[in-house]
Order: C-alpha cells, then structure tokens, then sequence
C-alpha cells in the first residue's frame, strides 16, 4: 500500500484568530511530520508569503490557502480555498470586502456583553488581535476566559457569541458563489470546510452540496478536527455521492486551545481521491 501523506490542509495563524505565527506554524508542522502543508487564515491571505516562505526554508511542501466565510441558508459556512495565486485581484478584493464589516460587528458584539454585564470587551478582544482587520469572536473569546467569565473558549462558545447568546451579532458574509467564483478565479480549488459543524437539516445540507459543484466547487474536508470519526464516514460518503476530492486539515489556532494538533490527522477513509492529487503542479517546494 503507497505510504499515505500527511497532509495538513487548514490552520489559523496571528494573520486571522490563531495564536503562532505563521512561521512558528510551519516549524510545528515540520516537526509533527506534516508532509504538505497550507495556512488557511480566515478571509486573508497577508500571511501567505510568510508562510511560503518558512516552509520552503524547512523543505516542507506548501499549498496557498484561505478560508472564506459565507453566508448561506441563514448559516456561516466556510469555504477553503487551496493552490490558488495570492497575487490575483478578483481575490484579494472580495476577501477585503468580506473583512470590511469586522470592525462595526466587533463594537456591537460588545455593546451586547455590556449589557450582559461584561464591560470593556472590545478593548479586551483588540489585545489579542494580530491583524486589525480580523477582529473575530475568538478574539472575544480569549478576553472572556481572561477576565474570568469563562473557564475555556469552548464555554465561552457555549453561553455567548453564538445564535440565541449574549454577543452574538448576526452577520452577511460573501455568498456562496463569489467565494467559489474567487478561488476558481485565482487558479485554486474550493472545498467545503468541515460540514458536520453547520447544523443543517438534510435538505439544506444537499443544496449546500449541489450548489457548490454547480458554482465550481471541487473538494470537502472529509478528516478534520471538527468531525468524529463517524463523521468522517459520513461525509466521506457524500464525496462519493457528489464526486467532490478529499481534504484533510487540523483547523489547528492554538497549542491550548485546539483540540487536534498540526498532522495529528487520521488518514482519510479508503475509496477517496485527495485533493492534493488534482493539485499537484500548485504545490510549492
Ligand atoms: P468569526 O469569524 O468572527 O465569526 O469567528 C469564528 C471563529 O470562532 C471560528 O473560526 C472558530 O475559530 C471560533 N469558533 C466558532 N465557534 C466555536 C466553538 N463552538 N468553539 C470554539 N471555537 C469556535
Ligand atoms: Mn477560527
Ligand atoms: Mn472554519
Ligand atoms: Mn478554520
């Protein structure tokens, strides 16, 4: 059986909500025996050279990536973009319309804490901010669990910032098929980013599907961080169902706080086309 690669396919860097930088990153994934590796930060891609950069100097095969926050069915979903050139303008254009809204949803965010009782939030959140274009919700998260509100992030998640919870301030992403149409535009492949996190009914879910490969779309995140083991299975029979490749990523943001580490992956399940195998002249060495 051909040795399978260990490819690590989506991470966060200080460029969006993680806490390495991105050169940090490269030697983690070095080290844990990453074999191709992509930075994925959230709608950036200014840590991309960085990135390219150190795994170059380490040997360490690197694909260009970008995860796209979109707005579909009521819901975020997110939407990785792999191998594509970060030089394009169509891309960069529409990840800086996309980040644009950050800023205001950050101070309502935090009107909203304050009237839950927790002041100071925005203040709070900035200081854990690497780009000061991506104020996201871990940044509040991470100020929540230093001012004691919260024990960890993940319970932060829980009782605030979400849909129903203090914090939570609804907001329009790109759409489905601008973040595709930017991807595909720039030479790269889109692939759904770890579907099981998304809570969708059956039916929404297969249009999410169907409309994606109708815009383009090529690939699904199959072994992710975010999926159990059984939902690996589960979403590696919808990438024979649809024909999509598969991809596999850690969402790695922070050595305390994620719970899968750089290359500490599964292997994706047998019967699959990886996506680095329609990517291979995009890989830099
Ligand atoms: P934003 O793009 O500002 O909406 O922030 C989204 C980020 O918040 C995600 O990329 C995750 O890093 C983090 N996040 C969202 N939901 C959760 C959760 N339930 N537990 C931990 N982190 C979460
Ligand atoms: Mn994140
Ligand atoms: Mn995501
Ligand atoms: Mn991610």
């Amino acid at each position: 059986m051909p040795h399978p690669l260990n490819a690590d396919l989506h991470c966060h860097s200080t460029v969006s909500d993680g806490t390495l930088s991105p050169e940090a990153l490269a030697e983690r994934a070095k080290v844990r025996g990453v074999e191709l590796w992509a930075l994925t930060d959230h709608d950036e891609i200014g840590g991309q050279e960085r990135a390219a950069a150190a795994a170059h100097a380490l040997a360490l095969p690197y694909l260009t990536g970008v995860e796209i926050s979109v707005s579909f069915a009521g819901k975020t979903v997110h939407i990785v973009g792999l191998g594509f050139d970060p030089r394009n303008d169509m891309l960069r254009h529409g990840l800086e319309q996309t980040r644009g809204g950050r800023g205001q949803r950050a101070r309502e965010m935090a009107d909203q804490l304050a009237r839950a009782g927790i002041v100071g939030a925005y203040e709070g959140a900035l200081k854990y901010v690497g780009n000061p274009e991506l104020i996201s919700r871990t940044h509040f998260a991470r100020y929540l669990v230093e001012a004691g509100v919260c024990a960890d992030t993940n319970e932060v998640f829980r009782r605030f910032l979400t849909e129903g919870k203090p914090g939570f301030v609804p907001h329009r992403w790109a759409s489905l098929h601008d973040a595709v149409q930017w991807i595909v535009g720039a030479g790269g492949m889109a692939v759904i980013a770890h579907p099981a996190r998304y809570g969708f009914t059956p039916n929404e879910e297969y249009a999410l599907f169907l409309e994606f490969k109708g815009h383009g779309g090529q690939g699904v995140e199959v072994v992710t961080g975010s999926h159990t083991a059984a939902e690996a299975q589960t979403y590696a029979a919808m990438a024979r169902e649809f024909g999509l490749l598969a991809s596999r990523g850690s969402d790695f943001h922070s050595p305390t706080e994620s719970r899968l580490d750089l290359g500490a992956l599964d292997p994706l399940p047998e019967g699959l086309t990886p996506v680095w195998e329609a990517l291979a002249d995009r890989v830099l060495h």
